[in-house]
Parts: structure tokens; C-alpha cells; sequence
């Protein structure tokens, strides 16, 4: 792909209207585009780096068992009715009627829904655990919308849920959840830490918030900071390790401000390793056992009995983690960005040095990108004539983490081959593609 050729319409300065870096850096190159207060188009560039992200967060859900399906974004205000969320969940609520004047309602979340496409399936609880997933837009009409992607009104989110026939099972699938979030995370180079939270207006009384630390989040914490240092191995899916490993990280204190106790907080965490913080809200694991299930009759045969299931649900922001990651990996006051590999929209930009009337340099990046395009490694070329301390510039703000420079210290087959924030090194083709395939591999 040719710069010059792309849709990435980089400003020359911040946008004075974003208050946090992640928004000054999505509207300075060109990754969204506001359409209305809280509703955004994705350019291209951002729209690469959002569906990378959902690429991994599918993954993840694949591994652990999670089936995947899709949900449609508008639903019937009945079954809202049945669960008591149609008064209850306020003005957040996109309420919509249809030529006929039937009440429906743009999807903020899909609790209902998930359950009534249960209920009419499933009978018996030998069919049970049943772990499914979607992936698709929600509306919430914030009365604050701001922060660009961060808090919008239509953002797009992961949505699983699960059902079990007793408590004992559906903390063992929480717990399949809670090491995928980890991992998820982890492959996206976030530190997310799952803090005890509130369970809120999806009710129940178990749940874990995953946040990053950022000034700029709008979640308080308050923690016992040796939780970030936890490692955790490849655990299996089985259930005792799972229960020690959710275990290993309750064991330090870390809420979000609704569960925060000032004497627990200060009995529990010595003086030096207190925390107490903001970050941002990446995801957010919910158990709320029948809460749904009964008011909405979802019920399996046990036995000769009837058993209401038990459901929790999981969240995680797929729009909002574009912004997350830049909270954390954009350096504002050198304006670097760089991203993960596992979500650059590209693999790799060749900035060649171009002077008018000699097409050498370029020539030579049309070739060396067809080279790694047959390694499927995905790049762009900046084929403009401005100088070159201004491509650089602007390629530092795009954030790919992988530059070949055909400027002045590039010879022959050697290449000047920078890994944003290192010192560069001269490597041949081959060598570039084996040591960023192999990263990528890695991940
Ligand atoms: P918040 O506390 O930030 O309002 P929430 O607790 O209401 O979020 P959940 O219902 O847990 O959100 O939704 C799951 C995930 O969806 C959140 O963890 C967050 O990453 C994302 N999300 C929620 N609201 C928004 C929003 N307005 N804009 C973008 N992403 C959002
Ligand atoms: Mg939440």
C-alpha cells in the first residue's frame, strides 16, 4: 500500500477539542471520525487496529470452548418487559418504535436476549454447560459522552455468556473467563488487573473489573501493588487449577471505589505497597446465578426437577481497547506511538528517501515490499517526496513498530531497519522477514 494512495488524512496539529492523548492521536491520523456527539465512523487505519483486536479477543474465546454466534443489534422490548430492565435500566436505554408502533430498542447489552435464545433450545442439562459469544455494536446513550472512542454512545463490544446447572459449575466456567481475560490482555501487551467489582445494574454478587492504570481512566482503584508482579503459566482448563489461580490474584486487595473500605484497604495492604489509582475499564466479568433465568423461566430438567440455570455474562470493549492501548504505549511529550504487533495496522512501513526525478529508492521499496508481502507481512510505503525527518515524524505518530529506512545509511542489500524506540541495525531482507515473522509468531 502507497501513503499516497491510502485514506489516512493526518492533521499538522493536535485537535484542541481532546482532552486525553488517545483521542488527539486517533483524530491527528486520520483512525476515526465523529459523525455525531458519542457516534463515530472508523477510517481506515483505525478500523485495521480495531479489528485486529477482535481478532484476538475471538481467539481467546475460541480457546476456552466459547461458541461464537451473532445477535442482531436491535431488540423486542418484551423480553426487557420480562426481565424488569425495560424501567429499570434508565435513560441509557435507546428506546425506538416501528412503523407499526411496536416499542424496540437499540441492544446496550444482550442479557435478555442471550436468554430467551436459550430458553427455547435448551432442555436438558446434560446439554449444559453452554458458553456462547458475540461480537457486535451496542448503543448506551450516555449523558456524558466523551473521550472520543473511550466513552462513546455506539461502541463495539464482546459479549459472552454463560449457563450451568449449579454454582459449583458456573464458577468454573467465571473462572475459564477470568485466565482467557488475562491472556487476551496479556497478547494485546496490557497489564489488566482484574479488581473485585460492583456488580451494577446487570446485578448478582460476583464480579472482576479488568483495568489498566491511566491517569486519564474514569475508574478509581484501590489495590495492593504486588498484584501486577503475578505470573501466571499456560493453565489448564481444569477446574481446580483455575479456582487456584483466580485464588492467587484475590488474595491481594484491588477493588474498584463502589467496594473500596478504607479499613479493609489499610488492614490489609501495608503502608509501602498501598495503590490508589485511576485506570481504564477494559472488561468486566459478571456471576449473577438465576437473575434472569427465573423471571424469564430458563430452566433445564435435573433430575425430575426443574432448575432454574445459573448465568453469568462478559464483557470486553473492543472499540475502547484501540483507546486503551494508546493511554498506555503513546509517549504524548515525544509524540511516539508503537503499537503491539499483534494490533499495528501494519507490519512494517519502508520510508524511502525520495528526491525529485530519481525513482531509485522507490523502486527498491516497491520491490522489497513485494518480497515481504509473499511472507504475508503487511506494509505500507511512503512514496511522498517530503523530506525525510518529516516522514519520520509522522511515522512515529502512525505507530508501526517496524521501519525499513532507504535513506543515506541503507546500502545495497543491507538495511537500515529500525524497531521504533531502538537503535537501529542494517539487516538483509531475509533477515528482516525472519525476525518479524518470528515475532509475530510469538504472539
Ligand atoms: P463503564 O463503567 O466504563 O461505564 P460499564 O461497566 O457500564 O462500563 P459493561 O456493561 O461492563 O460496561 O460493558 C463491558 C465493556 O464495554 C466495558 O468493560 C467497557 O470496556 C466497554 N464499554 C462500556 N461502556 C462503554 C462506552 N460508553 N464506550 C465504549 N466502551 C464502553
Ligand atoms: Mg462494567
Amino acid at each position: 500500500m502507497f501513503i499516497s494512495k491510502s485514506f489516512i488524512p493526518i492533521l499538522k496539529n493536535n485537535p484542541t477539542e481532546a482532552k486525553i492523548k488517545s483521542h488527539q492521536l486517533m483524530l491527528r491520523v486520520g483512525m476515526i471520525k465523529q459523525s455525531s456527539a458519542g457516534i463515530y465512523s472508523w477510517l481506515p487505519l483505525g478500523f485495521k487496529v480495531m479489528k485486529k483486536i477482535e481478532r484476538v479477543v475471538r481467539e481467546e474465546q475460541d480457546r476456552i470452548g466459547v461458541q461464537e454466534i451473532l445477535m442482531p443489534t436491535i431488540q423486542s422490548s418484551e423480553i426487557w418487559k420480562e426481565s424488569g430492565r425495560y424501567k429499570d435500566y434508565g435513560e441509557e436505554l435507546l428506546r425506538i418504535k416501528d412503523r407499526q408502533g411496536r416499542e424496540i430498542l437499540y441492544g446496550p447489552t444482550n442479557e435478555e436476549l442471550i436468554t430467551d435464545i436459550f430458553r427455547s433450545s435448551i432442555k436438558s442439562y446434560k446439554t449444559l454447560p453452554q458458553l456462547l459469544y458475540h461480537i457486535q455494536w451496542k448503543f448506551r446513550d450516555e449523558l456524558r459522552p466523551r473521550f472520543g472512542i473511550m466513552r462513546c454512545r455506539e461502541f463495539y463490544m464482546k459479549d459472552a455468556y454463560s449457563f450451568d446447572i449449579n454454582d459449583e459449575e458456573a464458577f468454573f466456567s467465571y473462572n475459564k473467563f477470568f485466565l482467557s481475560y488475562l491472556k487476551t490482555f496479556k497478547r494485546l501487551e496490557l497489564s489488566a488487573i482484574p479488581m473485585a467489582a460492583d456488580t451494577g445494574p446487570i446485578g448478582g454478587n460476583l464480579s472482576h473489573e479488568f483495568i489498566i492504570l491511566a491517569e486519564t481512566g474514569e475508574s478509581k482503584i484501590y489495590t495492593d501493588k504486588r498484584i501486577f508482579d503475578l505470573k501466571y503459566d499456560d493453565e489448564v482448563l481444569e477446574k481446580n487449577s483455575l479456582k487456584k489461580l483466580r485464588e492467587k490474584y484475590e488474595k491481594f486487595y484491588a477493588v474498584t471505589d463502589e467496594k473500596f473500605d478504607q479499613k479493609e484497604f489499610d488492614k490489609n495492604v501495608s503502608k509501602e505497597n498501598r495503590l490508589s489509582t485511576k485506570g481504564i475499564e477494559v472488561g468486566h466479568i459478571f456471576y449473577f446465578g438465576d437473575k434472569y433465568s427465573k423471571p424469564m423461566n430458563a430452566a433445564v430438567d435435573h433430575q425430575g426437577k426443574k432448575e432454574y440455570v445459573k448465568m453469568g455474562s462478559y464483557g470486553i470493549g473492543v472499540s475502547r481497547l484501540v483507546g486503551a492501548i494508546i493511554e498506555a504505549k503513546y509517549n504524548d511529550k515525544e509524540e511516539i506511538m508503537k503499537w503491539p504487533i499483534s494490533v499495528s495496522p501494519y507490519d512494517i512501513a519502508i520510508i524511502p528517501l525520495i528526491n525529485k526525478n530519481d525513482s531509485t529508492n522507490l523502486d527498491k521499496a516497491v520491490s522489497i515490499c513485494k518480497a515481504l508481502n509473499e511472507k504475508n507481512l503487511d506494509v505500507i510505503i511512503d512514496d511522498t517526496e517530503e523530506n525525510f525527518s518529516s516522514k519520520l515524524k509522522k511515522f512515529n505518530l502512525i505507530g508501526i513498530p517496524y521501519q525499513i529506512l532507504l535513506g543515506k545509511k541503507s546500502e545495497g542489500d543491507l538495511l537500515e531497519f529500525k524497531e521504533i524506540g531502538k537503535e537501529s541495525q542494517n539487516l538483509s531482507v531475509k533477515q528482516i522477514i525472519d525476525l518479524v515473522t518470528k515475532i509475530k509468531n510469538k504472539i
